[in-house]
Protein backbone atom coordinates (compact mmCIF):
# COMPACT_ATOMS: atom_id res chain seq x y z
CA UNK A 1 0.00 0.00 0.00
CA UNK A 2 1.30 3.64 -0.96
CA UNK A 3 0.10 6.47 1.32
CA UNK A 4 -0.24 9.70 1.13
CA UNK A 5 0.16 13.08 3.84
CA UNK A 6 0.22 16.68 2.74
CA UNK A 7 1.03 19.57 4.93
CA UNK A 8 2.49 22.54 4.51
CA UNK A 9 5.77 21.70 6.72
CA UNK A 10 7.07 25.15 8.06
CA UNK A 11 9.00 23.85 9.15
CA UNK A 12 9.33 19.96 9.26
CA UNK A 13 9.39 18.98 13.02
CA UNK A 14 9.61 16.09 14.99
CA UNK A 15 6.10 15.61 15.29
CA UNK A 16 5.60 15.10 11.42
CA UNK A 17 8.93 12.69 11.78
CA UNK A 18 7.03 10.55 13.73
CA UNK A 19 3.50 10.60 11.94
CA UNK A 20 5.70 9.47 8.34
CA UNK A 21 7.45 6.61 10.90
CA UNK A 22 4.06 5.37 11.70
CA UNK A 23 2.50 5.47 8.50
CA UNK A 24 5.21 3.73 7.01
CA UNK A 25 5.18 0.94 9.45
CA UNK A 26 1.38 0.27 7.55
CA UNK A 27 2.30 1.57 3.98
CA UNK A 28 5.14 -0.32 1.49
CA UNK A 29 5.66 3.53 0.77
CA UNK A 30 4.88 7.01 1.05
CA UNK A 31 4.31 10.33 -0.47
CA UNK A 32 4.59 13.53 0.75
CA UNK A 33 2.60 16.15 -0.43
CA UNK A 34 4.71 20.14 0.27
CA UNK A 35 1.18 21.87 0.41
CA UNK A 36 0.76 25.58 -0.32
CA UNK A 37 4.34 25.18 -2.79
CA UNK A 38 3.91 28.83 -3.86
CA UNK A 39 4.57 30.64 -1.01
CA UNK A 40 7.48 31.46 1.04
CA UNK A 41 8.68 33.89 2.55
CA UNK A 42 5.88 35.21 4.97
CA UNK A 43 5.35 34.80 8.61
CA UNK A 44 2.94 32.01 8.09
CA UNK A 45 4.60 30.50 4.94
CA UNK A 46 8.55 31.79 5.84
CA UNK A 47 10.69 28.87 3.62
CA UNK A 48 10.30 27.73 -0.10
CA UNK A 49 9.23 24.45 -1.44
CA UNK A 50 12.98 23.99 -2.19
CA UNK A 51 13.81 24.06 0.94
CA UNK A 52 11.24 22.17 2.88
CA UNK A 53 12.14 19.64 0.19
CA UNK A 54 15.78 19.60 1.41
CA UNK A 55 14.49 19.93 5.20
CA UNK A 56 12.47 16.55 4.56
CA UNK A 57 14.70 14.89 2.50
CA UNK A 58 17.61 15.10 4.76
CA UNK A 59 16.23 14.31 7.54
CA UNK A 60 14.45 11.29 6.49
CA UNK A 61 17.85 9.79 4.83
CA UNK A 62 19.53 10.22 7.91
CA UNK A 63 16.90 8.21 9.51
CA UNK A 64 17.88 5.54 6.89
CA UNK A 65 13.74 6.48 5.04
CA UNK A 66 14.41 5.58 1.69
CA UNK A 67 10.65 4.75 0.80
CA UNK A 68 9.05 8.18 0.54
CA UNK A 69 8.24 10.48 -2.86
CA UNK A 70 8.32 14.42 -1.97
CA UNK A 71 5.69 16.49 -4.09
CA UNK A 72 5.42 19.86 -4.08
CA UNK A 73 1.73 20.87 -4.75
CA UNK A 74 0.50 24.46 -5.34
CA UNK A 75 -2.86 25.31 -4.15
CA UNK A 76 -5.51 25.45 -6.93
CA UNK A 77 -8.07 28.37 -6.63
CA UNK A 78 -11.35 25.90 -6.47
CA UNK A 79 -11.59 22.74 -3.65
CA UNK A 80 -13.64 20.25 -6.21
CA UNK A 81 -10.75 20.62 -8.60
CA UNK A 82 -8.06 19.99 -5.93
CA UNK A 83 -7.78 16.21 -5.43
CA UNK A 84 -7.46 15.71 -9.57
CA UNK A 85 -4.65 18.31 -9.05
CA UNK A 86 -2.58 16.50 -6.44
CA UNK A 87 -3.81 13.05 -8.47
CA UNK A 88 -1.92 14.47 -11.68
CA UNK A 89 1.29 15.10 -9.51
CA UNK A 90 1.84 12.45 -7.62
CA UNK A 91 2.24 8.74 -7.90
CA UNK A 92 -0.83 6.47 -7.36
CA UNK A 93 -1.67 6.25 -3.76
CA UNK A 94 -4.42 3.98 -1.67
CA UNK A 95 -4.83 5.64 1.45
CA UNK A 96 -4.93 9.09 2.47
CA UNK A 97 -3.30 10.51 6.59
CA UNK A 98 -4.95 14.12 7.40
CA UNK A 99 -6.48 15.75 10.58
CA UNK A 100 -7.22 18.58 8.23
CA UNK A 101 -11.41 17.99 7.72
CA UNK A 102 -11.21 19.78 4.26
CA UNK A 103 -8.64 17.42 3.16
CA UNK A 104 -10.42 14.59 4.73
CA UNK A 105 -13.85 15.37 2.98
CA UNK A 106 -12.15 16.23 -0.55
CA UNK A 107 -10.33 12.29 -0.36
CA UNK A 108 -13.22 10.95 0.95
CA UNK A 109 -15.86 12.23 -1.56
CA UNK A 110 -13.37 11.08 -4.38
CA UNK A 111 -13.37 7.57 -3.04
CA UNK A 112 -9.74 7.45 -0.82
CA UNK A 113 -9.81 5.63 2.55
CA UNK A 114 -9.12 8.58 5.04
CA UNK A 115 -7.27 7.84 8.08
CA UNK A 116 -6.32 10.21 11.14
CA UNK A 117 -2.47 11.17 12.04
CA UNK A 118 -1.98 10.56 15.50
CA UNK A 119 0.04 14.39 16.51
CA UNK A 120 2.38 13.72 19.51
CA UNK A 121 3.78 16.35 22.15
CA UNK A 122 1.91 19.14 20.16
CA UNK A 123 2.61 22.16 22.89
CA UNK A 124 6.04 21.97 21.30
CA UNK A 125 5.93 20.32 17.68
CA UNK A 126 3.96 22.69 16.01
CA UNK A 127 5.04 24.80 13.00
CA UNK A 128 2.95 27.71 14.56
CA UNK A 129 4.81 27.56 18.03
CA UNK A 130 8.00 26.85 16.26
CA UNK A 131 7.95 29.80 14.21
CA UNK A 132 7.01 32.03 17.05
CA UNK A 133 9.99 30.45 19.31
CA UNK A 134 12.22 31.44 15.90
CA UNK A 135 10.84 35.19 15.96
CA UNK A 136 11.21 35.28 19.81
CA UNK A 137 14.22 33.90 20.32
CA UNK A 138 13.32 31.27 22.00
CA UNK A 139 15.33 28.05 21.69
CA UNK A 140 13.64 26.12 18.89
CA UNK A 141 16.37 23.83 17.62
CA UNK A 142 15.12 20.76 20.01
CA UNK A 143 11.60 20.52 18.64
CA UNK A 144 13.25 19.92 14.42
CA UNK A 145 15.70 16.88 13.13
CA UNK A 146 18.95 18.21 13.59
CA UNK A 147 19.12 18.73 9.78
CA UNK A 148 16.02 20.93 9.66
CA UNK A 149 17.78 23.26 12.07
CA UNK A 150 21.11 23.02 10.33
CA UNK A 151 19.26 24.38 6.84
CA UNK A 152 17.10 26.98 8.70
CA UNK A 153 21.07 28.27 10.10
CA UNK A 154 22.51 27.71 6.01
CA UNK A 155 19.59 30.05 4.50
CA UNK A 156 19.55 32.55 7.42
CA UNK A 157 16.22 31.36 8.21
CA UNK A 158 16.11 32.93 11.70
CA UNK A 159 16.82 36.53 9.94
CA UNK A 160 14.53 36.07 7.08
CA UNK A 161 11.80 35.54 9.92
CA UNK A 162 12.84 38.27 11.84
CA UNK A 163 12.98 40.39 8.27
CA UNK A 164 9.46 39.64 7.50
CA UNK A 165 7.98 41.14 11.08
CA UNK A 166 8.99 44.31 10.42
CA UNK A 167 7.78 43.69 6.76
CA UNK A 168 4.50 42.26 7.69
CA UNK A 169 4.43 45.20 10.16
CA UNK A 170 4.57 47.68 8.22
CA UNK A 171 1.72 46.00 5.85
CA UNK A 172 -0.46 45.64 8.30
CA UNK A 173 0.12 41.68 9.52
CA UNK A 174 1.17 40.93 12.71
CA UNK A 175 1.26 37.17 13.84
CA UNK A 176 2.96 33.83 12.58
P1 LIG B 1 -1.72 22.96 7.41
O1 LIG B 1 -2.35 24.29 7.36
O2 LIG B 1 -0.30 22.79 6.98
O3 LIG B 1 -1.84 22.28 8.85
C1 LIG B 1 -3.03 22.19 9.55
C2 LIG B 1 -2.73 21.60 10.92
O4 LIG B 1 -2.38 20.19 10.85
C3 LIG B 1 -1.57 22.30 11.55
O5 LIG B 1 -1.85 22.43 12.93
C4 LIG B 1 -0.44 21.33 11.31
O6 LIG B 1 0.53 21.46 12.28
C5 LIG B 1 -1.09 19.99 11.41
N1 LIG B 1 -0.35 18.98 10.65
C6 LIG B 1 -0.39 18.83 9.35
N2 LIG B 1 0.31 17.77 8.93
C7 LIG B 1 0.84 17.24 10.01
C8 LIG B 1 1.67 16.11 10.24
N3 LIG B 1 2.05 15.32 9.22
N4 LIG B 1 2.09 15.87 11.49
C9 LIG B 1 1.70 16.65 12.46
N5 LIG B 1 0.90 17.72 12.32
C10 LIG B 1 0.46 18.01 11.12
O7 LIG B 1 -2.67 22.09 6.59
P2 LIG B 1 -2.49 20.61 6.25
O8 LIG B 1 -3.73 19.90 6.46
O9 LIG B 1 -1.30 20.06 6.90
O10 LIG B 1 -2.12 20.73 4.69
C11 LIG B 1 -3.07 20.93 3.79
C12 LIG B 1 -2.40 21.52 2.57
O11 LIG B 1 -3.25 21.25 1.49
C13 LIG B 1 -2.24 23.03 2.68
O12 LIG B 1 -1.09 23.44 2.02
C14 LIG B 1 -3.49 23.52 1.95
O13 LIG B 1 -3.34 24.80 1.38
C15 LIG B 1 -3.62 22.45 0.87
N6 LIG B 1 -4.99 22.38 0.36
C16 LIG B 1 -5.25 23.08 -0.77
C17 LIG B 1 -6.53 23.07 -1.29
C18 LIG B 1 -6.74 23.87 -2.54
O14 LIG B 1 -5.74 24.29 -3.13
N7 LIG B 1 -7.96 24.11 -2.99
C19 LIG B 1 -7.56 22.36 -0.68
C20 LIG B 1 -7.26 21.64 0.48
C21 LIG B 1 -5.96 21.65 0.99
P3 LIG B 1 1.96 22.07 11.92
O15 LIG B 1 1.74 23.53 11.72
O16 LIG B 1 2.75 21.71 13.10
O17 LIG B 1 2.37 21.38 10.66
Amino acid sequence: MRSFIIGRFQPFHKGHLQVVREILKKSESIIIGIGSAQYSHTLRDPFTAGERHLMISRSLEAEHITNFYLVPIEDVNSNPLWVAHVQALTPKFDAVYSNNPLVKRLFYEAGYSVFSVNLLNREKWSGTIIREKIIRGDRWQDDVPKQVAEIIEEIDGVSRMRDLTRTDAINGHTAP
